[in-house]
């Protein structure tokens, strides 16, 4: 699965808060994602987090560094 900084993920699994999108902060072994309705920061192993994700959203194609 391709995700890359920037991207808007949709996960099975909404956060507590109910959202069910993530903004992704950082991509390596470990996924760095904010909740985009509380903005509370997460790291997730890659693995457990390519299993939640339903959709990826990808606004615009430019990477902003
Ligand atoms: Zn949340």
């Amino acid at each position: 699965m391709d995700v890359k900084v920037g991207d808007i993920l949709k996960m099975k699994k909404p956060h507590p808060c109910g959202s069910h999108s993530f903004l992704t902060l950082r991509v390596g072994m470990d996924f760095k994602i904010r909740c985009t309705g509380c903005g509370r920061e997460v790291m997730l192993p890659r693995l457990k987090c390519e299993k939640n994700i339903k959709q990826i959203i990808r606004e615009n194609s430019e990477e902003e560094t």
